[in-house]
C-alpha cells in the first residue's frame, strides 16, 4: 500500500504484511531434510490421522494433513472410522496406536460424534505421539517451560512468525483475544514464558472483557483467536503495532462463485493502515498450522530415536 496525502495530513504507509505461506514452506523445506536424514537411518517418520464421521469440513483439514505430510516425505495413513463408532472402539484403535513404533504422531480430528468423549480420547494418546500438543502432560510442560513435551500447532506457528519477521517480544505488550485451549491459552502461556520469542508481558481478553477495546489499544503484539469475523478494527489497535490474526470466518460476499469469503477475526484494510505488520487471512496464520503438525510430527520421530 503505497502512501497517500489526504488534505494537509499525510496518511500513514500500510503495514508490511507478513507472508505465512512463504514461512510455511520454509519449515516444510526443513521438515523435508529432517524427514532425508532420518530415513537414511531407516527410520521413516509417520503421522496417523483419525477421522470419525463425516463433518465435510474435517474431511477437508484431514485431506489438508495428509497431503503435506506425504508431499514431506513422511508415511502417512488417515484412518476413516464410521460416525457410529463407539468410545470404547476408539480407544482401542488409539492404544494399538499408541504400541506401533511405526506411528510417531496420533492426531485425532475434531470435533468427535457426541457419544465420544473428546477428553477422555485426548488423555488415552502417548503424551510422546500427541504432536496437536493438546494432552494435559503436553499442556503442563509447556505452562512450566519444559520444553521436551509439544506445542499447539497454531500458536506455535504464531510464535515462528514473529521470529521470521524480527518482532521483539521482549518486553513487549502482548494481548491476546480468546481463551480457548487450542489457541488463546497456549498462545499466551508461549508468549510469557522466559527466552526467545517470548518474555513478553502478556494479557488475556474473552467475551467477559471490560472494555476490550482498551485493552487491545496497549498492545505491541495484538493476537486475535476469537471467531468473530472482522470484530478488531483500526480503532482498537495501536499505531505501529504487530497484528497477528489467526480467526477464519466465512462471511457471504455475493461477488465470488460460492458466495461466500473467508476473513479474520480482524478488519485487514482498515486496521492495516495503522499496523506496522500484519497477517492477511487467507495466507497468514492458516498455513503455519499443518507446517507446525509436521515438525511436531518430526520432532516426535526424532526424539523416538533417541530414546
Ligand atoms: P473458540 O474456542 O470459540 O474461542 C473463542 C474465544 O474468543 C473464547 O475465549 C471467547 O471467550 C472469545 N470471544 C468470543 N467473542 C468475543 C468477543 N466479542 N470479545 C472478546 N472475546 C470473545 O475458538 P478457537 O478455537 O480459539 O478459534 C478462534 C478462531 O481461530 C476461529 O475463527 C477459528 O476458526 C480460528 N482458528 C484458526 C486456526 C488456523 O489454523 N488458522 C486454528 C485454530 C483456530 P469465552 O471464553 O468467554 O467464550
Amino acid at each position: 500500500m503505497s502512501g497517500e496525502t489526504a488534505g494537509t495530513q499525510t496518511v500513514q504507509e500500510g503495514a508490511r504484511l507478513i507472508d505465512g505461506s512463504a514461512v510455511a514452506k520454509k519449515v516444510r523445506d526443513q521438515v523435508a531434510v529432517d524427514v532425508a536424514a532420518l530415513r537414511a537411518r531407516g527410520v521413516v517418520p509417520g503421522l496417523t490421522v483419525v477421522l470419525v464421521g463425516d463433518d465435510p469440513a474435517s474431511a477437508v483439514y484431514v485431506g489438508g494433513k495428509e497431503k503435506a505430510s506425504r508431499e514431506a516425505g513422511m508415511a502417512g495413513e488417515t484412518i476413516r472410522l464410521p460416525s457410529t463408532t463407539s468410545q470404547a472402539e476408539l480407544l482401542a484403535l488409539i492404544d494399538q496406536l499408541n504400541h506401533d513404533e511405526t506411528v510417531h504422531g496420533i492426531l485425532v480430528q475434531m470435533p468427535l460424534p457426541k457419544q465420544i468423549d473428546p477428553e477422555t480420547v485426548i488423555d488415552r494418546i502417548s503424551p510422546t505421539k500427541d504432536v496437536d500438543g493438546f494432552h494435559p502432560v503436553n499442556v503442563g510442560k509447556l505452562l512450566i517451560g519444559n520444553t521436551d513435551g509439544f506445542v499447539p500447532c497454531t500458536p506455535a506457528g504464531v510464535q515462528v512468525l514473529l521470529g521470521e519477521y524480527g518482532v521483539r517480544t521482549s518486553g513487549a505488550h502482548c494481548v491476546v483475544i480468546g481463551r480457548s485451549t487450542i489457541v488463546g491459552k497456549p498462545m499466551a502461556a508461549l508468549m510469557m514464558q522466559p527466552g526467545p520469542l517470548a518474555d513478553a508481558t502478556v494479557t488475556v481478553c474473552h467475551s467477559r472483557t471490560r472494555d476490550l477495546a482498551e485493552q487491545t489499544r496497549q498492545a505491541d503484539i495484538l493476537i486475535a483467536a476469537v471467531g468473530r469475523a472482522q470484530l478488531v478494527t483500526a480503532p482498537m489497535v495501536k499505531p505501529g503495532a504487530v497484528v497477528i490474526d489467526v480467526g477464519m470466518n466465512r462471511i457471504a460476499d455475493a461477488s465470488t462463485k460460492s458466495g461466500t469469503r473467508l476473513v479474520g477475526d480482524v478488519d485487514f484494510e482498515d486496521v492495516r493502515r495503522v499496523a506496522s505488520l500484519i497477517t492477511p487471512v487467507p495466507r497468514g496464520v492458516g498455513p503455519m498450522t499443518i507446517a507446525m503438525l509436521l515438525r511436531n510430527t518430526v520432532t516426535a520421530a526424532q526424539r523416538s530415536v533417541r530414546a
